[in-house]
């Protein structure tokens, strides 16, 4: 069968291993060969691409967490505003933007309207929309006074881009009907937040019995959840209550952190540091110094990167990407948070590759096929004009693309 055929390439293969040299067939939507060294296999028809002996094939980058439906806004009020007609093109713009930056895969972390990933990823693999492959999450849910309740004793009825929900029967009808709408995750808020000043990080405020509803709903439809969890206590119950994607996990206690150890086979922790070392260190443009101290970015960063470097001793699995999609953190500079983990978390570059590539893989449970570059797995690719294991930065710069290959389909290619 005529394929595509990538010569005298760098082989990233994200498996952990370190380059080599070879080549590497893609036949419809599988990789079908791979030699290491010399030019080896037939040339037969296949579309040639060759890397000059300079250039990185690597797999795709998934995305742990990813707010297609958000237009670069900080805004919770305004997001909300937005009608579902607009959002639904705003997240088609944001999807085929993200193949265009190299990202084939994304974990969404919840979208601003019930139905607006479920179309995307629906028209995504109909092939009708250009877009990573996609988990559908629904808006995310929060409990009265938690992040993103933007209603106050005056006005009952604002709303934002969550779903404020209290007591267990609201959740599990609520979780119901989003699975009926075809989700495939439930993003809870279980911990407080940063911006909330009446329930910050540390703090948690979704109770357990609105966890346990909502997880028993899920796991009897076989779907997934995911959530923002700041605080010990809340990823405690994120373990508890079978919740695989970890979000944030700025506070760790000892027994947070025994407790991911233990369950390290299935769950993972997506930090999305971004955000809080940007507004620690960077954000002149958005927070004055006064507010920096106020808001506690600093604090916030410093125990992250604890908890994080105590997590990767023990082996548990980080995710890359993250909450970008905002004023703060524009689409298009997911890969920013590799830096931060070797800058603030001691990872190595091949370690923090990993969290967008092998581990990003797993956590959308397809490690068997998707996110290495490995015999019989689906051809998502990236050429890359350079090494970016000499700077993941590197990973940002679109003209450095070369080559975006989704599910075998040539998205892009400049050679
Ligand atoms: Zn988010």
């Amino acid at each position: 069968m005529p394929g595509t055929l990538f010569t005298q390439v760098r082989i990233l293969d994200c498996s952990g291993e370190m380059p080599y040299p070879g080549e590497v067939l893609v036949q419809g939507n599988r990789i079908t060969s791979i030699h290491r060294g010399e030019p080896a296999i037939p040339r037969e028809d296949h579309l040639v691409i060759d890397g000059g002996n300079s250039m990185t094939l690597m797999p795709g980058l998934i995305e742990s967490h990813s707010h297609l439906s958000i237009d670069n806004s900080d805004d919770l009020a305004k997001i909300g505003m937005v009608p579902p007609e607009e959002t639904t093109l705003i997240a088609m713009r944001y999807a085929k933007f993200y193949l265009d930056c190299g990202i084939t895969s994304c974990i969404s972390a919840a979208a601003a309207k019930p139905r607006v990933d479920v179309v995307i990823r629906n028209a995504i693999n109909a092939g009708e929309i250009s877009g990573p492959r996609t988990l559908a999450a629904s808006p995310w849910l929060t409990v009265t006074g938690g992040l993103g309740d933007l209603r106050r004793e005056h006005m009952p009825d604002f709303s934002s881009m969550a779903i404020v929900l209290d007591g267990p029967e609201a959740f599990r009808q609520k979780t119901r009907e989003l699975i009926r709408e075809g989700v495939d995750i439930i993003k809870l808020v279980i911990s407080g937040d940063t911006f909330v000043p009446h329930a910050p990080s540390d703090s948690t405020v979704m109770s357990e019995a609105e966890v346990a509803a909502a997880a028993e709903v899920v796991h009897a439809h076989r779907r997934r959840m995911s959530a923002h969890a700041r605080s010990a206590d809340a990823v405690k119950l994120c373990i508890r209550y079978g919740i695989k994607v970890i979000y944030h996990a700025n506070f760790l206690d000892e027994e947070a952190l025994d407790l991911l150890e233990a369950n390290k086979q299935w769950v993972f922790v997506s930090p999305n540091i971004g955000f809080t070392a940007i507004a620690a260190y960077e954000g002149e443009d958005w927070f004055t110094e006064e507010q920096v101290q106020q808001l506690g970015f600093r604090e916030e960063l410093a125990g992250a990167a604890e908890g994080l470097t105590e997590l990767r001793k023990r082996g548990v699995r980080i995710l890359g990407g993250g909450d970008y999609g905002f004023g703060l953190t524009p689409h298009g500079n997911n890969a920013r948070d590799l830096d931060h983990l070797i800058k603030y978390c001691h990872f190595d570059s091949m370690e923090a590759l990993l969290t967008m590539t092998k581990h990003g893989g797993a956590a959308m449970d397809m490690g068997d096929k998707l996110g290495q570059i490995q015999e019989g797995f689906l051809a998502d690719l990236l050429l890359i004009d350079g090494n970016p294991l000499e700077d993941l930065k590197m990973l940002m710069e679109r003209d450095r693309l070369q080559v975006v290959m989704k599910d075998g389909d040539l998205h892009k290619n400049s050679i």
